[in-house]
């Protein structure tokens, strides 16, 4: 084994954060109670959408917004192969079916295009993935969806903090879902919340998160609280715990520092690599601000050298990468399904094969991206 120098991630998790986890479990309140809810109005805040339901994970939120929409077998729900399997896993999980819309060269986001040829009268939902950070066509996806009733669910697991044309990512959407997964923009450990505009909507989410009860279990518990309950709906084991919602608040108050360790190692990137003609940098659509979640660079074809052979040296030379998508459709449970072919979507296969994630975190230091910098340019050569 290779000691790895710089690693593709490594967490903030300072003092305060700390302290906020051992207020959190001092309190004696372990699960879902007042640093959930409180988690969830500061989120709202921050996302300038007025309702906010937190849970374990980005994927529960997804999963329970297409499940609150009544969404199911007979239903097809459009998204990209360029993604996380969660974005489709939970598709297929309500019943309905997933139809994969390819993706732009530019920026790596589903293309509007793709999705109008891909638009039937069984559509119920888009769900775009605002991939490393940046922004989709929100304008044109919601004017294909707006007069047909489609719903849009945003996946901004990448981009927490972003700007769509000024707009705050949580403000556009029907709804949009956020990941504290461990290497996300900010963390819970696990968690995630969905941000909308649906009063009851959103309580529905919520309710579907705890089994369907009808009270949550703080006020099944506290003093005066009744112990009967009713069951309104099936639903899930979903939610976030005190503990998590904690350090997500903790999280959430350093946001902004956090993006600036991101944004200021990301502008070291393009000055350092700009010359560099074997590869192909991310775009940047001044129009709006990236989340930099990832900073996903592209080995040109004809580059003389693979992509996989790149990632090789590197790992060799102690520093770690990662590889942002493995198209969902050439998975082996989705090829079983028999429904695509490899080929069915060649903008996202040929991006794939060129991607590499080199290491972005908020606390990397300008010497790390250089050392990075002068890595990656050996290993496109040697
Ligand atoms: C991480 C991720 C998810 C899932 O997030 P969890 O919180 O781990 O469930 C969904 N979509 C995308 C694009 C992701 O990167």
């Amino acid at each position: 084994m290779v000691e790895q120098r710089i690693p593709f991630f490594r967490p903030t998790i300072e003092d305060d954060d700390i302290e906020a986890v051992a207020g959190a479990l001092r309190s004696g309140w372990l699960t879902t109670a007042g640093n959930a809810r409180a988690f969830e109005a500061e989120l709202a805040e921050h996302c300038g959408a007025p309702f906010v339901a937190v849970m374990n994970s980005a994927t529960a939120a997804l999963h329970l917004a297409l499940e609150a929409w009544g969404i199911g077998p007979g239903d097809e729900v459009i998204t990209t192969p360029y993604t996380f399997c969660a974005t489709a896993n939970v598709v297929l999980h309500t019943g309905a079916d997933v139809v994969f819309a390819d993706v732009r060269e530019r920026d790596f986001n589903i293309d509007p295009e793709r999705i109008a040829a891909a638009i039937t009268p069984r559509t119920k939902a888009i769900i775009p993935v605002h991939f490393a950070g940046e922004p989709c066509a929100m304008d044109e996806i919601l004017a294909l969806a707006r007069p047909r009733g489609i719903m849009v669910l945003e996946d901004a697991a990448h981009a927490i903090g972003a700007l769509y044309r000024g707009r705050t990512i949580g403000s556009i959407a029907d709804a949009t879902a956020f990941s504290f997964y461990a290497t996300k923009n900010m963390t819970t450990g696990e968690g995630g919340a969905l941000a909308s505009f649906d009063e009851q909507f959103s309580e529905r989410v919520r309710k579907l998160t705890l089994h369907g009860m009808s009270r949550d279990a703080l006020r099944r518990y506290e003093a005066g609280g009744s112990w009967r309950y009713d069951v309104e709906e099936i639903g899930f084991k979903d939610n976030l715990t005190d503990t998590a919602a904690a350090l997500g608040r903790s999280q959430l108050r350093k946001l902004g520092q956090l993006q600036d360790g991101r944004t200021s190692a990301v502008e070291r990137y393009f000055a350092n690599l700009r010359d560099e003609e074997r590869l192909i940098l991310p775009s940047v659509d001044e129009e709006n601000r990236s989340a930099w979640h990832l900073f996903v660079v592209r080995v040109r074809e004809g580059a003389g050298v693979g992509r996989d052979e790149v990632i090789r040296r590197m790992t060799e030379a102690g520093i770690g990468t990662s590889v942002h998508f493995i198209p969902v459709h050439t998975f082996s449970a989705y090829q079983r399904l028999g429904r695509w072919k490899i080929g069915d979507f060649p903008v996202a296969e040929r991006l794939f094969a060129g991607a590499i994630s080199l290491p972005l975190f908020p606390s990397m230091t300008a010497a790390e991206v250089d050392d990075v910098c002068d890595v990656l340019r050996a290993a496109l050569r040697a």
